[in-house]
């Protein structure tokens, strides 16, 4: 049996306890010793994905207040948008913040297959929490999300917000175009539905308008709005006729049946960048086909693979510069075995991973995530 100082070393170099900057993962290849003592062998970022109160984004550091997010400026911050008082069909969206957060069964430093990179070493990845919304009055959560986004993207992170219906990416775009001015700002939004609308039964700020309100409000240029995964019977040609005299691009999912995702999503990524410099990427899960993601407010039959999605997200987010990010309009209630939470989570990690790869292509220093100790 080892005497205590000799315990205490290998605790130290393990990093189990105390060390402020994990930098290894901690279970898996750590061999069995009957010498720890179980109470304090794992911190609790390491600890199963199911133990733990704490709730956030794969048990990250809980950063909540823009001065402790100024002073730590993190490279990537989740932020939840819990809101779903503007959507038009299936309600539930509002749970989708917590729902994508639990969706997980990994613990510790991950490993992302994929990309061959543990993406916590290379990023300081937080949890921002949730914009204060409150229900049943769209204007103030709109605000209360922007000045969230806002916050976030002005401590130099990366803002990941987990919708909420789709109306919250007219405030959090808007907060990002805000930080990256003068630069314009390009769009990539995935989506069955063109999100164009110009009132849904007389709502201006309704999940069916949020990107017509960012281009007549100058946030994005038309002609950089893309949009990919179209398909079934809305908008109305009217519609489609202004998204045209407003230069907006888009690929239906019936190109992607006949050339493939990879070459429409990098058609997409080009025309977005036709000017804009960098990117704000916005997911809506009901891009999927229903078949694989149920648990949403107006799924569309005939949609993308969960793979298709994930590889469309490590390519936009590997050849862009990536300034923001939402995944939106996860309905828990409808959701099947957390299937669709599931796909939105895993839109998060590959975004994060796709991040880190580019630092290591780079040549840059990794920035490992700082846990509390
Ligand atoms: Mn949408
Ligand atoms: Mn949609």
């Amino acid at each position: 049996m080892p005497d205590d100082e000799t315990r205490e070393e290998r605790t130290r170099d393990e990093g189990t306890t105390d060390d402020p900057i994990r930098r290894r993962g901690q279970n898996d290849e750590r061999p069995h010793d009957p010498d720890v003592d179980p109470y304090t062998a794992y911190h609790d970022f390491d600890l199963p994905a199911y133990v733990g109160a704490t709730g956030s984004f794969q048990k990250l550091p809980l950063i909540t207040e823009g001065a402790a997010l100024a002073e730590r400026r993190p490279d990537v911050a989740i932020i939840g948008a819990p809101f779903d008082d503007a959507v038009s069909h299936r309600p539930g969206a509002r749970f989708g913040p917590r729902a994508i957060r639990a969706a997980t069964y990994h613990a510790g430093s991950i490993n992302s297959v994929q990309l061959e990179i543990e993406p916590f070493q290379w990023l300081d990845v937080v949890d921002a929490g949730d914009a204060p919304v409150t229900p049943s009055n769209i204007e103030r959560a709109h605000d209360v999300i922007r000045r969230k986004v806002l916050e976030v993207a002005r401590s130099g992170a990366v803002p990941i917000v987990l919708g909420g219906d789709h109306s919250i990416t007219f405030p959090s775009a808007s907060a990002v175009a805000e930080v990256v001015a003068p630069r314009p700002l390009g769009v990539v939004h995935f989506d069955a539905h063109a999100d164009t609308a110009n009132a849904t039964w007389g709502v201006l700020l309704s999940h069916g308008t949020p990107m017509r309100r960012l281009i007549e409000s100058g946030a994005v240029a038309g002609r950089n709005f893309v949009q990919v995964g179209l398909r079934g019977y809305w908008p109305p040609p009217e519609t489609f006729a202004w998204m045209r005299a407003n230069e907006l691009r888009w690929h239906p999912m019936t190109e992607i049946e006949e050339r493939g995702a990879e070459a429409v999503v990098a058609d997409a990524i080009a025309e977005a960048l036709d000017g804009p410099q960098v990117i704000y990427l916005s997911v809506d899960i009901d891009v999927v086909d229903p078949g694989a993601a149920p648990g949403t407010g107006t799924p569309e039959p005939g949609g993308l693979l969960v793979r298709e999605l994930l590889r469309a997200v490590r390519q936009v987010v590997g050849g862009v510069e990536l300034v923001g990010m939402d995944v939106v309009e996860v309905s828990p209630p409808f959701d099947r075995s957390e299937v669709t939470a599931a796909a939105a989570h895993r839109c998060v990690l590959e975004a994060i991973s796709a991040l880190a790869a580019k630092r290591r292509a780079a040549g840059e220093t990794p920035n490992p995530t700082r846990l509390p100790g």
